[in-house]
């Protein structure tokens, strides 16, 4: 069955909001089954709005219309629709009562405005909002299904779960569409699709895709059956496909983070981790602590921007800074042990290089990052080319240190 989003809103066509309704609904239209044709936006202008409803009603089974539910003058879907559907609205007696009482429960008296809230286009239903003061709209235009939500996404999600899916005109002979993302960093999206050769080959169901995202490369998979238990299968058993090909690479899963995965690992094997950056200013330090409960792994961390600050702060060889000078793998790895010994973690990662756009030579141009890793029994210091601009590079370089620090976890050789 074939789907239309139309979103409504000024501040969406003036890109002052992003529309996240859309995208959201169109992955849960996905897994129910549903072919999404068009994601439509239109302004605040009842015109446009009711000739964006009169186009869509001929054009699919379904139609989903976000926005524009609220009390204010320019809150115009309401009125749309019911022109669109040549009918007119109608004062929703039980919805009015409710709306005066919400406002008396605030000790306030309903404004005049809100009155609009409680009325719905003649021969529709009203469906329940339990986090705001807008109703949604079911209707049927000929053979087209429409469903009218609020824009606030948080009152969009629970109405559409709750009241929209049970009343889905479900077609089964289509199947549903199940899908799951794999995320993997350190290799390239072209590296991976090699790894992965037949697997993703386009007529396969299920099937797998990758996109770039941040340096991470994930694969989406997604698979098309007769029914959700077979999906679910296939699904597991293309993941495993996928995991057989790439191993360690892949890190996590749908909304996982690369910090959220080593901090597990840390946290299962009761272990602690400490920092010594140069070039990344603080943000492994950072990552690290995105991740609620870090204090159990991560107690403190250095910055050391400058060769004196690696001296003093690190106990990095004045000489060595001198001899090898501040980019290189000596002094990567003197300034995690030194982090390492003053810290009493069990883990130490330094990082240091030339991030850009000055700095670079021949040899070391920017992008060349030194990353160390040390513990009790030594410290390793490795030499990294990272593309891109100064934002990019230190991203990439605190992704790489993490991994390396995921992979000495994992007791596995780094794949890349
Ligand atoms: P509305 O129901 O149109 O008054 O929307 C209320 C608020 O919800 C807007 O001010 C936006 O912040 C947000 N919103 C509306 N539409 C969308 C959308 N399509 N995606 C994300 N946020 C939205
Ligand atoms: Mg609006």
């Amino acid at each position: 069955m074939n789907a239309i989003i139309l979103s409504i809103g000024d501040e969406l066509v003036l890109g002052q909001t992003v529309d996240t309704n859309s995208a959201w609904l169109s992955a849960r239209l996905a897994s129910l089954g549903f072919a999404v044709l068009q994601h439509t936006t239109v302004p605040d202008d009842q015109p446009a709005i009711e000739s964006a409803i009169r186009r869509a009603v001929t054009d699919c089974d379904l139609l989903l219309i976000n926005g524009g539910l609220g009390p204010t003058p320019d809150d115009l879907t309401r009125q749309a629709v019911a022109v669109a559907l040549n009918v007119p609205l109608e004062l929703n007696a039980d919805w009015l009562s409710r709306l005066e009482q919400f406002f008396r429960r605030r000790g306030r008296q309903m404004p005049e405005m809100n009155r609009i809230q409680a009325m719905i286009p003649r021969g529709a239903t009203l469906l329940e909002n339990h986090a705001g003061t807008a109703p949604g709209i079911a209707a049927t235009y000929q053979s087209c299904r429409i469903f009218v939500m609020p824009g606030v996404p948080k009152e969009m999600k629970r109405m559409f779960d709750e009241s929209v899916v049970p009343r889905l005109p479900i077609d089964t002979r289509h199947g549903v569409i199940l899908s799951r993302t794999l995320h993997t960093f350190g290799l390239g999206e072209s590296n991976i699709a090699e790894k992965l050769g037949p697997l993703m080959d386009r007529d396969r169901n299920p099937s797998v895709g990758t996109t770039v995202s941040g340096g991470v490369v994930s694969l989406r998979i997604d698979a098309r059956f007769e029914t959700a238990d077979r999906a679910r299968q296939e699904l597991d058993r293309a993941t495993e496909l996928c995991q057989a090909a790439l191993g360690n690479l892949i890190y996590g899963r749908d909304e996982e983070t690369l910090q959220e995965v080593v901090a597990r690992q840390l946290i299962e094997k009761n272990l602690t981790i400490t920092v010594a950056e140069s070039c990344t200013g603080g943000l492994l330090a950072k990552m690290l602590t995105d991740v609620p409960g870090s204090s159990s792994y991560f107690q403190r961390g250095w910055i050391t921007y400058t060769d004196a600050a690696k001296s003093e702060l690190l106990g990095v060889d004045p000489d060595l800074l001198k001899t090898d000078g501040p980019y290189s793998d000596p002094v990567a790895a003197a300034m995690a042990v030194g982090a390492l010994h003053r810290s009493r973690a069990d883990f130490a990662l330094s990082i240091t290089g030339i991030a850009g756009p000055d700095g670079g030579t021949g040899d070391t141009p920017v992008g060349t990052v030194w990353i160390a890793l040390a513990h009790a029994q030594g410290a390793a210091a490795r030499k990294f080319n990272f593309p891109g601009d100064r934002e990019m590079i230190r991203d990439r370089a605190a992704k790489t240190a993490l991994t390396l620090l995921r992979m000495r976890l994992l007791n596995a050789a780094v794949p890349f």
